[in-house]
């Protein structure tokens, strides 16, 4: 592409798409460190995936203190009303946050961002918003986090609806009446549990809608009084080391040995403490084996399985939610947690439609046709996910070395990086929380944190270098892949339908979209990189 001429536009060392953890951290990283940097953001406040899912029951499920950054300005003026937040505690988080770090000034709400094309000649971005604003840049850092891109079902007569239908993450702001309502939700993954549960307690009818079982743990919620916290505020800065070097970025790790080394009275064991701690322990902090072993993994399930029929009644039911035969690996699809949804299927306004046994025919003016019978609704709430982890990258027209496209880039075998941070052809662009880094394998501020600085890292070194440009090179960013690839084929991973394995959306290649090599490992690959002198990259235009 060559130069562009254009008025009114904004110049700026980095444009940062996205005012969630990773936006927001790029930011302040990047403004302590001299740069002129700007965030665009589609919603009207921070927060990110907690500024859109504010459906009922929506909540963190990484505990408390994890889920926050490690700066001790926030964290020792700031207090967690609850072990697990919920959204809107969230997002007072996140305006705290931005008092503190002073962020409004450098954040333009309400931009959704089109278009980012590279300008080879200039060694730019020109990056364009949907109100005609454009901006031209160094660096172009989309954090556009894993759920920007939602999922709709293509069910027939679905705009004939003539109640209230609505995606989970597309909650209205003026909060609709559920009282006495009769309520359909779809999906039982991670925001499914959470809201259906949730919905149950005010619906007059709710009838879930079920295509797989979901595998939730038991949350154990906390709500703390003005002078208690999870862990003392003189323990925070330890606290924060130990959650940066564990594996998924907790501050627990895998078990040392596999479940075959106890006998099955102490592994029994070893479940029941695991299962008391009421938060991801179960899955992520059980024994090594757990996510590559289908025999491992199966002994997980049992003691999941026994739990979980005998909080249900319905025989039918308990074979719905907890089948004799484990449908697919436990902890391979995303685990949400929860607190009562099993119990919830005990009271007799609560129906579940398995969609396997009765498809879903259409969605008429009252409600939805199953193979079975129509249904009538009030409101249905489609809890049908997202075009998980590249959605929010392929929605923009972004356009590289030679005008390619990422999109298209993308949609040949599944997303290409190299480090699970850039791309190659695609200079000046990094990204945190994105494809092939631990990102849903790693609790979210850790991820936004560590990758944040070394951005900020590559950035300091081309401006002491005086080089324009930095991009990966081809061969680098295929060894990534082959590497993300062959430690996700080593796992479980691969042997559940899942948004970890890009399915669910017709037409997206299946591949890994996470690295499950560890937080460490990957932090380590990312420190021999920057140690190198970027080994993997080409350099370009150096700067008079
Ligand atoms: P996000 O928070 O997703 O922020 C991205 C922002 O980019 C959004 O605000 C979006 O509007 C904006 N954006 C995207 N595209 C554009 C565009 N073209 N123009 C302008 N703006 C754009 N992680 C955990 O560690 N623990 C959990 O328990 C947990 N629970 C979750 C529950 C749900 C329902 C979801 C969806 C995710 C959950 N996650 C959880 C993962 C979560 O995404 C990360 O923890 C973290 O929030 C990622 O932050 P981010 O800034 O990278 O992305």
């Amino acid at each position: 592409m060559g130069s562009i001429e254009m008025t009114n536009v904004e110049e700026l060392d980095a444009l940062i798409i996205g005012a969630g953890f990773s936006g927001v951290y790029q930011l302040k990283k990047l403004r302590d460190e001299g740069y002129k940097a700007k965030i665009v953001e589609a919603g009207d406040g921070y927060g990110g995936i907690w500024y859109w899912n504010r459906y009922p029951g929506a909540r963190v499920d990484s505990h408390a203190p994890h889920y926050q950054f490690s700066d001790p300005e926030l964290w020792k003026n700031w207090h967690w009303k609850q072990r697990f937040p919920g959204h809107a505690e969230l997002r007072e988080y996140f305006d705290f946050v931005a008092k503190k770090w002073d962020l409004r000034k450098d954040t333009y709400f309400n931009t959704y961002i089109t278009s980012a094309h590279w300008d080879e000649t200039e060694y730019k971005w020109i990056i364009k918003a949907k109100d005609g604003r454009t901006f031209k840049t160094t660096f172009f850092l989309p954090h556009t986090g894993i759920a920007a891109s939602r999922a709709v079902p293509d069910w027939k007569g679905i705009s004939s609806f003539k109640g209230l239908i609505v995606h989970s993450s597309y909650w209205p702001h003026d909060e609709p009446e559920l009282k006495g309502k009769k309520i359909a939700t779809v999906g039982t993954g991670s925001t499914g549990v959470q809201m259906s549960h949730a919905i149950s307690k005010v619906a007059d009818e709710l009838v879930v809608f079920q295509r797989t079982p979901a595998m939730p743990l038991r949350m154990r919620q906390i709500d703390y009084a003005d002078d208690e916290e999870s862990i003392p505020k003189s323990e925070h800065e330890d606290f924060f080391k130990t959650r940066s070097v564990g594996y998924w970025g907790f501050d627990f790790n895998p078990m040392p040995k596999n479940t075959f080394d106890d006998d099955e009275a102490s592994r029994k064991a070893t479940y029941e403490s695991l299962w008391k701690e009421g938060d991801f322990t179960y899955w992520l902090g059980n024994y090594a084996d757990t996510l590559f072993s289908t025999e491992a993994n199966h002994e997980v399930y049992k003691f999941w399985r026994e739990k979980t029929r005998a909080r249900i009644n319905d025989p039918r039911l308990k074979e719905l939610l907890a089948p004799t035969e484990q449908p697919y690996p436990f902890g391979c699809k995303r685990v949400p947690l929860e607190q009562g949804y099993f119990e919830m299927f005990n009271k007799p306004n609560v129906h579940l439609v398995d969609v396997n046994d009765t498809p879903v025919v259409e969605v008429t003016e009252k409600g939805i046709r199953t193979t079975e019978k129509e249904f009538d609704f009030d409101v249905i709430i489609l809890a049908t996910g997202f075009d998980a982890v590249t959605g929010g990258l392929t929605t923009i027209d972004i356009r590289g070395i030679g005008n390619q496209s990422l999109k298209e880039k993308f949609s040949q075998h599944g997303p290409t990086t190299y480090c699970g941070i850039c791309v190659s052809g695609f200079p000046n662009m990094f990204f945190s929380y994105g494809p092939q880094a631990p990102t849903a394998f790693c609790n979210g501020p850790t991820c936004a944190e560590l990758q944040g600085d070394w951005i900020a890292d590559v950035m300091n070194s081309l401006r002491r270098a005086g080089i324009s440009s930095i991009v990966a090179d081809e061969a680098s960013e295929k060894a990534w892949v082959d590497h993300v690839e062959s430690v996700a084929y080593a796992s479980l991973l691969p042997q559940a339908k899942s948004w970890y394995m890009g399915d669910g959306i017709p037409g997206k290649p299946r591949a890994s979209q996470m690295y499950l090599g560890g937080v460490p490992n990957y932090h380590a690959k990312l420190k021999s990189c920057a140690s190198s002198g970027y080994k993997g990259f080409r350099f370009e235009g150096l700067k008079v």
